[in-house]
């Protein structure tokens, strides 16, 4: 039975083969294929995820709330779209200026210089046109239209707005008719040589002759209150000397002047003519002095295009030490300081 023993060892040998091939095939398998799921993930993970990211930055501050839109400011300065025609007579008539003829750039240039200054007035641009390429400089243009010097004298004129007290403007283009003051104070032979002033006036008046006198000056007027009657027969008499067109340089019709306030004076030495005072030392002392009692220098050198007169060295007006002060120290005519601090946006 030896063959036997040969063939069940044969076959228990391959069979023994047999299990250790198919053990060692399991194994390899195994191998392959026993790797922990965790670990599979881990290392998929490890090739498709960016690196972690930084620790996050510690949190803005709330930015602040969003104001609330400005309303799209109006350019200061626009060309209108009107354009008118004034003051074709007079002294401040634009004759050899004008907007005919001009491009929109060239107007739009000009009045944006003029806006650089102060008291431009946007309502009055298109009248502020009517002196481009004048010989007025800017500044003047400005004093011309925005005290309504541009207009005609007499016939554009405004009534006066008499209840503005020792305020009130009267000039060539607003007009007092028979405006009377309310209460006259009779000038004595000190003060005067004749006639009244209103109250206020009149205390500042003697007050200031005073101090003149006190400092060793001797002044006293010769012309203060004088009624439309008086005004009246005064311009025609100038009038009929030297034609109306002259007479009205230096003498007010009748309802257009401010002596007919009562508030004016016109200034002299003791006994003096009036027309002599300007180049007096009493003048010079009244010049330093008037604002702290009041008075104004009314119409002033090289200011005729706005006051319509002369210059009067001797014709003083009270206004009231605030506005007389300001005005002395802004170098104003009483037409400017009236428009910008009295009357306002009441004026064209
Ligand atoms: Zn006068």
């Amino acid at each position: 039975m030896a063959w036997k023993k040969i063939l069940f060892s044969r076959a228990f040998g391959v069979g023994i083969l047999a299990l250790c091939t198919a053990f060692t095939l399991y194994c390899a398998a195994g191998r392959q294929t026993a790797v922990p799921t965790d670990a599979r993930t881990q290392s998929a993970a490890q090739q498709t995820q960016p690196l972690p990211a930084p620790d996050p930055q510690p949190a803005p501050p709330a930015p602040a709330p969003e104001p609330e839109p400005e309303p799209e400011p109006e350019p200061a300065v626009t060309l209108p779209a009107e354009r008118v025609e004034t003051g074709t007579a007079g002294a401040n008539a634009p004759s050899d200026g004008g907007w005919q003829g001009a491009s929109d750039e060239e107007l739009l240039a000009f009045l944006e210089e003029l806006a650089a200054l102060p008291h431009y007035k946007r309502v009055r641009a298109p009248r502020y046109l009517n002196y481009y390429g004048s010989h007025w400089t800017n500044e003047q243009i400005l004093r011309i239209v925005n005290t309504d010097n541009d207009l005609l004298p007499f016939e554009q004129a405004w009534n006066a707005d008499v209840g503005r007290g020792s305020l009130i403007l009267a000039n060539k283009y607003h007009y007092l008719d028979r405006y009377e003051p309310p209460e006259l104070v009779q000038l004595s032979a000190r003060y005067g040589t004749w006639g009244a002033l209103q109250r206020e006036a009149y205390d500042a008046f003697v007050a200031m002759v005073d101090a003149a006198e006190a400092a060793g000056y001797r002044i006293q007027t010769s012309s203060p209150y004088r009624s439309y009657a008086i005004q009246r027969d005064l311009y025609a008499a100038y009038a009929d000397r030297n034609g109306a067109a002259r007479a009205d340089t230096y003498s007010a019709r009748a309802g257009y002047s401010e002596h007919q306030l009562g508030l004016a004076v016109d200034v002299c030495q003791v006994g003096g003519y009036y027309g002599a005072f300007g180049s007096t030392p009493d003048a010079g002392w009244v010049n330093e002095h008037a604002h702290e009692y009041g008075f104004i220098l009314r119409y002033g050198e090289d200011m005729t295009y706005i006051t319509g007169y002369i210059y009067e060295p001797w014709h003083f007006r009270y206004v009231g030490p605030d506005a007389a002060a300001y005005i002395r120290d802004n170098g104003l005519t009483y037409e400017e300081y009236y428009y910008y601090y009295v009357a306002g946006d009441e004026t064209r």
